[in-house]
């Protein structure tokens, strides 16, 4: 049976010009960028090449650019790279996250608490998810290492004020990362956010999996996380991805060329799930925010529903969903981050999320519509 993929926040196929992009560095142009000679020159060149396109793109100089293997390690080397130079230069432990952060933020920030002696400290949330500026306010002092909320939620869509929260970090010294893996491909996030660190994996994107990089401001001082050859202007270790490097910014270049035009197919088909769940199913709750939200999401509660449950009667019925965020596919632990947002054991246990993306049509709407609404009946 065909099935329809409303699991684009999970991860996005390659576009087909991004893929044409990528070939020739495989085999053909199969230099080390770091060799001196001819082939190198054309591997370094490319590298080169694709971090000055995201340059551009961003706004920032090429050189706050460090390629990485996706999300998950920019996110690692922001938390950890930036914290232990911050305790190094002045003693600083306090680590302040949002509680709906990412796994990769989040398990990271308890690593460091566990085992490094930080302290990881939650900055309260409102029940959308976006963060509380004068609580954050509060909390700020120059004992704090860093700061990191997530820019688009993964889990619930929420969009974070990225701008308020850096300029809010930038008055007490205090750096500031920012999760936009999710983000990126559906915000045009330029470094006018102020932000001081920002990570981005290309497969969120329609680029490949296994690449990401991460922006650092010139003026921010981060510890090396993988240590070894001068890769990275030291800062990463290792032998680049130049095929997924250069895949990564051709797929960067084409969602921002492109950007007006998805932004108002994603917003026709995602307002249209909400209006239809609302409409039909008195008892759901949109979670998140219903304005400052990502164009492609949409995310609901289901009470008394199991969503795990659910998303497997949609997958028979050939629909493909998730129930948060896919690392808890399978998982039938209640979402952390609901739970977060105040949300009953029950209620984070009935969640479901459905992502839409460049191939999804309005007719793909309204037959997940009418699964999920046939689905519930027979799981009730
Ligand atoms: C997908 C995702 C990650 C992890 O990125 P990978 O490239 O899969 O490692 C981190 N944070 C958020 C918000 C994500 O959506």
């Amino acid at each position: 049976m065909e099935h329809t993929y409303f699991d684009y926040a999970a991860t996005t196929p390659v576009d087909p010009e991004v893929l044409e992009s990528m070939l020739p560095w495989f085999n053909g142009e199969f230099g080390n960028p770091s060799s001196t000679h001819w082939y190198g020159q054309k591997a370094d060149a490319a590298v080169e090449n694709a971090r000055g396109e995201i340059a551009d793109i961003l706004g920032c100089s090429p050189s706050e650019i460090t390629f990485t293997s996706g999300g998950s390690e920019s996110d690692n080397l922001a938390l950890r790279g930036t914290v232990f130079a911050q305790k190094r230069k002045q003693g600083a432990t306090r680590i302040l996250i949002s509680p709906v952060e990412h796994d990769a933020v989040l398990k990271t920030a308890r690593q460091l608490e566990r085992e490094y002696r930080f302290t990881v400290e939650y900055i309260p949330v409102l029940p959308n998810g976006i963060v509380d500026l004068e609580k954050l306010d509060h909390m700020l002092t120059s004992d704090v290492a860093l700061v990191s909320t997530i820019y688009g939620n993964n889990e619930i869509g929420t969009i974070n004020p990225i701008h308020n929260i850096a300029m809010c970090c930038k008055a007490k010294g205090v750096p500031f990362h920012t999760d936009a893996v999710q983000a990126l491909g559906y915000c045009a996030i330029t470094t006018a956010d102020e932000f001081d660190l920002l990570s981005a994996g290309a497969h969120k994107f329609y680029g490949p999996k296994g690449v990401g990089f991460l922006y650092k401001r010139q003026s921010i001082e981060l510890l090396p996380m993988q240590t070894g050859g001068a890769q990275e202007r030291n800062i990463r270790a290792g032998t680049q991805n130049v095929p997924y490097i250069v895949g990564m910014a051709t797929a960067l270049k084409l969602s921002r060329k492109r950007f007006l035009e998805y932004q108002a197919l994603y917003l026709g088909l995602r307002d249209e799930i909400i209006r239809l769940i609302t409409i039909s199913i008195p008892n759901a709750i949109l979670t998140g925010d219903l304005v400052s939200r990502l164009s492609n999401h949409a995310s609901f509660i289901f009470p008394g529903v199991d969503g795990n449950r659910l998303v497997m009667a949609l997958d028979m019925a050939g629909f493909c969903v998730s129930s948060g965020s896919a690392c808890k596919t399978g998982n039938p632990e209640p979402s952390e981050v609901l739970l977060a947002l105040g949300y009953s054991q029950g209620n984070a246990r009935s969640s479901i999320r459905i992502t839409v993306g460049r191939s999804t049509t309005m007719d793909d709407v309204h037959k997940l519509t009418d699964a999920i609404f046939s689905c519930l009946e027979k799981i009730h």
